[in-house]
């Protein structure tokens, strides 16, 4: 795991004098993060990579995953589904499963620290355990359509709460309690973005029998319908009646997700047939996550609905092209036609691959705007500044708090 100082040369050293005097600052507080799955999707992405790096900079931080069985994760699935917009059917029961859940973890769950700082919805009812200590909610998912009974149902613990950050403006709501608009960041020197020698990208290759014969185009996400796996399947196709390709649709699932089997049976059935469509089940392997993207000539991402889409960040850090979908906090990574193309639909985003499969200085100039805009705005670095400012703005009320 990289040390503090090795983000000098990227960064430059005062972002990493700021970040070590502000964690001077925090000196004495504990910092308790809590969300519900320690690997699997963008919140665990996060927290692995963030939470060394405070402990380094002296920021007593400490990372506690809730407990639940598939029923609580079914609900809170549906939760999560609904709260990007999408028509689930939600009963009486799911909310008693759902407070049943909370009330075990309220009481096995210990939030003593200074700060209890919690992630998405699953865990959100802890803060009815809230002593005197700072409670803050961090939204991962987009909200800017929610589903009314869901979102009138959490509002009674949001509003328990000092503080909500959210990733994108358009994620904001009309809240009682203070917000903060604090997008997340890829770790430039994971083995997920750091540069790989060519022979390991050309073993993950060969480890899943792909070749080099024809442009790859790849979608990386958790099998999640809200990922539109299937989607991307049919832009494909669309692209292949032109330009010879080939498709990888590589994931896992996450440990609060047990739809995500139920997708890959889908879209192995969709690809039946398909010899150019590589289906691969990860394993969270950060190298092959990275290799892959290396790999490939177009990054697709084709979400009917996302929070951030680090794939995305990941994919422009490693500079190359991506089509993506106009939603979440997608648009804050691509500007269109500059550091990369979005996309509305499945005929749109096959006309945007086609072009930068037959315009390669195209895609290659659009892939380093990408990878500049990330360098400048959505590394960890920033990411750290930002929430150690968070944490002490809780004890300064109104004031801004100065380095
Ligand atoms: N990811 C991974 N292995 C997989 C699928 C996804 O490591 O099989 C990673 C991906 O590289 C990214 C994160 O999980 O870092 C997903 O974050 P994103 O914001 O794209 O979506 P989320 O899953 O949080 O909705």
């Amino acid at each position: 795991m990289a040390k503090i100082e090795e983000y000098i040369p990227l960064v430059g050293q005062s972002v990493v004098d700021d970040l070590r005097l502000l964690g001077e600052r925090l000196k004495g507080k504990v910092i308790q993060h809590i969300n519900s799955t320690p690997v699997g999707g963008g919140v665990a992405e996060i927290l692995n990579r963030m939470i060394p790096l405070l402990r380094e900079l002296g920021v007593d931080t400490k990372w506690d995953v809730i407990k639940g069985g598939e029923q609580f994760f079914s609900v809170t699935k549906k939760f999560h589904n609904a709260l990007h917009g999408r028509f689930e059917e939600i009963t009486q029961r799911d909310f008693e499963i759902f407070m049943e859940t909370s009330q075990q973890n309220i009481e096995s769950v210990d939030t003593g620290a200074d700060i209890v700082f919690i992630h998405d919805p699953q865990p959100l009812a802890l803060v009815k355990k809230r002593a005197a200590n700072k409670w803050l909610w961090r939204c991962h998912v987009d909200i800017s359509n929610p589903n009314k009974e869901v979102w009138a149902f959490l509002m009674d613990f949001i509003v328990q709460y000092d503080s909500a950050v959210f990733s994108a403006p358009a994620f904001s709501r009309e809240l009682p309690i203070r917000q903060f608009l604090i997008p997340p960041s890829i770790d430039p020197l994971s083995d997920k973005n750091k540069e790989l020698p060519q022979e390991t990208v050309d073993a993950v290759l060969r480890k899943y029998n792909i070749e080099r014969d024809k442009p790859i185009i790849t979608q990386i996400s958790r099998f999640d319908r809200l990922k539109d796996p299937i989607g991307a399947i049919e832009v494909f196709l669309r692209v292949k009646k032109y330009t010879d390709c080939q498709l990888i649709l590589a994931g896992g699932t996450a440990e609060d997700d047990p739809e995500g089997f139920k997708v890959i049976e889908e879209v192995k059935e969709r690809a039946k047939g398909e010899p150019d469509i590589h289906i691969l089940l990860l394993a969270q392997n950060d190298i092959e996550v990275n290799a892959l993207q290396e790999a490939s000539d177009v990054i697709l991402q084709k979400s009917l609905r996302e929070g951030f889409g680090l794939t995305v960040a990941e994919a422009l850090w490693k500079a190359k092209p991506v089509v993506a979908s106009n939603v979440g906090g997608i648009p804050l990574q691509i500007k269109h036609k500059y550091s990369g193309l979005l996309c509305h639909s499945i005929e749109g985003a096959a006309f945007e691959i086609k072009q930068l499969l037959n315009s390669p200085e195209y895609a290659k100039k659009l892939g380093e705007h990408g990878r500049e805009h990330i360098k400048n705005n959505f590394l960890l670095t920033r990411h750290l500044r930002d929430y150690m400012l968070l944490f002490l703005s809780l004890y300064h009320g109104e004031d801004i708090v100065y380095l």
